[in-house]
């Protein structure tokens, strides 16, 4: 349980500033904390330089990370790594880390649980629980880099959750993980993916910093849509293409559509080329993923000639379309496997 103490991450340098002003220490302190947290330091007691009287008072008022690994698993195909976080509530939240030729990518859960209900996706399955807070995303991506002993240089937000249900946070998040005194990890390098929350994309657009935007679509209308992402009864397919132009005419930059293929629901020819109308001349990239297994749902991936056909058709519209590369299968780390667990944090297996 909580204990009144603060989680560190959940403070900007300023914040942690008045802090250490309030235990009567001067702001180079600040600094030094600041440096050691974010350089990987797990406990105040490694904190070298500073007093051990400081060391207690710091460790009075602030725990470090909230975000303890309790599980992780190791894909035998190709190295991927699924954690399983225990929080200080004592809620569960995984995360996967990918490794590519071009670096270490994170992938991010930004809420216990999710309400967006995706029919194909496990994260809805449990419902939502809460968000995650800042500090709480923060210690994920630190936890990570310490057990891999490497940096993580890509943060792509598509695990448990709906990022622009926890906006504030995400973006609070995302500027921290920027920060040159922190984890400077480049904007370029960030990329956010939501389910097409239509006022969040408009604000998105507003921000001024080069993050990617991915909106996961998975169909050419309403009505395929409805019957796969209760949030389309929201905000309807027309009103994310009008966001997508503001945000592709404000920023300048290319839109990723996700779109899950899923037999006999969205994969036919009629589905690729309705797409392939909708969205051209718009400034976007469509990724393709079969739909990975869940249980619950009963969907069957499209198999790969249906894939190869729906792909040529959309290209045929001059819109560039890749089809994702599926990591972590094998251990329920692919997209749309992550859920929400149940278990308490006494599993530790390494
Ligand atoms: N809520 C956000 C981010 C999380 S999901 C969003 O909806 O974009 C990350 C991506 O995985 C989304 O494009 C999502 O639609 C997709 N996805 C979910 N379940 C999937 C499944 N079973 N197979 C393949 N992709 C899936």
């Amino acid at each position: 349980m909580n204990s009144g103490k603060m989680n560190i991450f959940d403070l900007e340098f300023d914040e942690l500033k008045n802090e250490i002003n309030k235990l009567g220490e001067p702001v180079f302190r600040a600094k030094q904390v600041w440096q050691w947290i974010y350089q990987g330091a797990d406990s105040f007691d490694n904190m070298t330089n500073l007093s051990k009287a400081l060391r207690d008072k710091l460790k009075e008022s602030f725990y470090i990370g909230g975000a303890s690994i309790v599980e992780r698993l190791i894909s035998k195909k190709d190295g991927t790594r699924k954690y399983l976080f225990a929080l200080r509530d004592g809620k569960v939240v995984e995360s996967v880390l990918m490794r590519y030729r071009y670096g270490n990518s994170v992938c991010l859960s930004t809420q216990i649980g999710c309400r967006m209900g995706c029919s194909f996706c496990a994260s809805s399955k449990l419902g939502m629980d809460r968000n995650l807070s800042v500090g709480e995303m923060v210690a994920q991506v630190i936890a990570i880099q310490n057990d891999t002993g490497q940096r993580v240089s890509h943060i792509v937000l598509m695990g448990i959750g709906e990022p622009f249900d926890n906006y504030d946070n995400v973006i609070k998040f995302l500027r921290r993980m920027n920060q040159e005194d922190t984890l400077n990890i480049s904007y370029r390098r960030m990329t956010v993916s939501t389910c097409g929350l239509v006022p969040e994309i408009i604000r998105f657009a507003k921000e001024e910093f080069p993050v990617n935007l991915s909106v996961s679509l998975h169909a050419p209308n309403d009505e395929v849509r409805r019957s796969i992402m209760p949030i389309a009864r929201k905000y309807p397919f027309d009103k994310i293409l009008t966001a997508c132009h503001i945000y592709t005419q404000q920023t300048g930059r290319r839109i990723t559509f996700e779109y899950t293929l899923i037999n006999g629901i969205n994969d036919g020819n009629e589905h690729a080329k309705e797409l392939g109308e909708r969205l051209s001349g718009l400034l976007c990239h469509i990724n393709l993923i079969p739909v990975n297994t869940v249980e619950e749902s009963g969907y069957i991936k499209s198999d790969n000639k249906r894939v190869d056909d729906f792909k040529k058709i959309i290209e045929g519209y001059g819109l560039p379309v890749t089809v994702r590369r599926e990591l972590g299968s094998d251990i329920s780390a692919a997209c749309g496997q992550l859920r929400k667990k149940s278990v308490e944090s006494d599993r530790m297996v390494d």
